[in-house]
């Protein structure tokens, strides 16, 4: 379930049509899907049924207080990588208790923090962060709870910007390191309490085998570190991949579809089939930290068309959404879905480049696209941008932040008011 569609020649998010939100709090304005969010996790937590698990979603994804909110109603932990993200879980009535912290740099005061809420587990990415994880809960006269990020160099076959489980990488531990590396923090670290292995091998994976193989891979040595020193989870991570081309509840209309052969659909039913009875019978808890496959299509971004410009070599439809509010097309070649809000009458298209605002040739959205024709004036939707989208925003070129919705149902709800200019300059001296 996707949560958008076309009713009545109107594209629609659940039952609230796009265009008259965009009247009322202007664009570019993100539009999430309630439904969606909780479909895409219960989901989830259905095809992993067969095991003990829980899910911790992955809060860089989008981490809007009113998603997280969401999420924690419906029982999902949390995987946070910064103080700021257990601040937003804490704020929106997350359970410290159920959250995990990834990443290779905490700081100091990230982790006093997070010792002092008694979060779940540090995902610790090398032994000299191990080391000082046990340093400070000394100082602090607690134990910590930690898992090591296992690199098992598995090659998750995505963009490589979004890969990381390969030894090239900087993320974990080397798979042939870790043992010795338990062994050690085992008889030295006495502010740690050794209480899982974790792994990530990479973001928007688009088939099951990468996982297999690094499951497989990895099983064993979740065996003999249970045995040796009685770990109780398992994290194997997120990376689930979502369909970028062609998605709309309502059936794909020919004139939008630019079906890719590389990009095939992995079903949360096949990922759950396949990897359920590789992880039976582990004796430990299941984690999983889906970020994207929880959120991204369920969220639109929607703009609004300022000018076409017809050059020698090209059209040009300018937007007023811009790298700075989507930036996944220029940092990682992300493809996203073009759609008028309104619904095309003609099978007709022209090929066009929907380019920002924003000074740098970069911000496009989308090149040499045949794409159904709009004119200025009217809105278009940019699909699948629920994940790595407004948590990417910035404010380069002094643009205020876009606002966020959130539909269930027939109701809207504001839950990010648009920048001001006034908040433009908020702490400058
Ligand atoms: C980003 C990240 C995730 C989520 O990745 P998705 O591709 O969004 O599912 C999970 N775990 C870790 C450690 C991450 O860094």
């Amino acid at each position: 379930m996707h949560g958008f569609s076309y009713q009545n020649g109107a594209l629609y998010c659940e039952d609230v049509e796009l265009d008259g939100l965009a009247e009322e709090y202007g664009t570019p304005l993100y539009v999430y899907s309630a439904g969606t969010i909780v479909d895409h996790f219960t989901r989830l937590d259905a095809a992993l049924s067969g095991i003990d698990h829980e899910i911790a979603y992955a809060v860089k994804a989008n981490s809007n207080l009113s998603v997280l909110r969401l999420l924690a109603t419906k029982g999902a932990g949390f995987d946070i990588v910064s103080g700021g993200e257990l601040f937003r879980v804490i704020k929106a009535g997350g359970d410290p208790a159920h959250c995990t912290f990834a990443g290779v740099g905490k700081t100091r005061e990230e982790i006093v923090y997070a010792l002092e809420q008694g979060i779940y587990s540090f995902n610790v990415e090398s032994e000299e962060e191990l080391r000082y994880l046990n340093q400070v809960a000394g100082e602090l006269g607690v134990v910590a709870p930690a898992a090591v990020r296992v690199n098992p160099n598995v090659d998750a076959k995505t963009h490589k910007y979004i890969s990381t489980g390969k030894s090239e990488n900087k993320f974990g531990v080397d798979f042939e390191a870790i043992p010795g590396l338990y062994e050690r923090a085992s008889k030295e670290l006495s502010h740690i309490r050794l209480r899982g292995l974790q792994m990530h091998i990479g973001s928007q994976l688009t088939s099951v085998a990468p996982f297999i193989e690094a499951v497989e891979k990895v099983a064993p040595m979740v065996r003999d570190l249970k045995e040796r020193y009685g770990i109780e989870f398992w994290s194997i991570g997120g990376g689930i991949g979502i369909v970028y081309h062609g998605s709309l509840e309502s059936g794909t209309p020919d004139w939008w579809e630019t079906k890719s052969e590389e990009e095939r659909p992995l079903t949360i039913e096949k990922y759950g089939q396949e990897l359920v009875p590789r992880l039976k019978g582990l004796g430990v808890k299941i984690l999983l930290e889906p970020g994207r496959y929880v959120v991204g299509n369920a969220g639109v971004l929607v703009t609004r068309c300022l000018y076409e410009k017809k050059g020698s070599a090209k059209t040009f439809k300018i937007v007023d959404a811009g790298m700075n509010d989507l930036i996944r097309p220029a940092l990682y070649e992300g493809h996203h879905e073009i759609v008028p809000l309104s619904e095309p009458k003609s099978g007709e298209r022209v090929k066009v480049d929907v380019v920002g605002p924003i000074c740098e040739s970069g911000d496009f959205f989308c090149q040499d696209r045949a794409l159904p024709d709009f004119q200025p004036g009217d809105r278009v939707a940019l699909m699948s941008a629920g994940a790595y989208g407004f948590v990417m925003a910035s404010n380069y070129n002094s643009r205020p932040l876009p606002a966020e919705i959130l539909v269930e149902g027939d109701t809207a709800t504001l839950v990010r008011k648009r920048q001001t200019l006034d908040d433009l300059i908020e702490g400058e001296l």
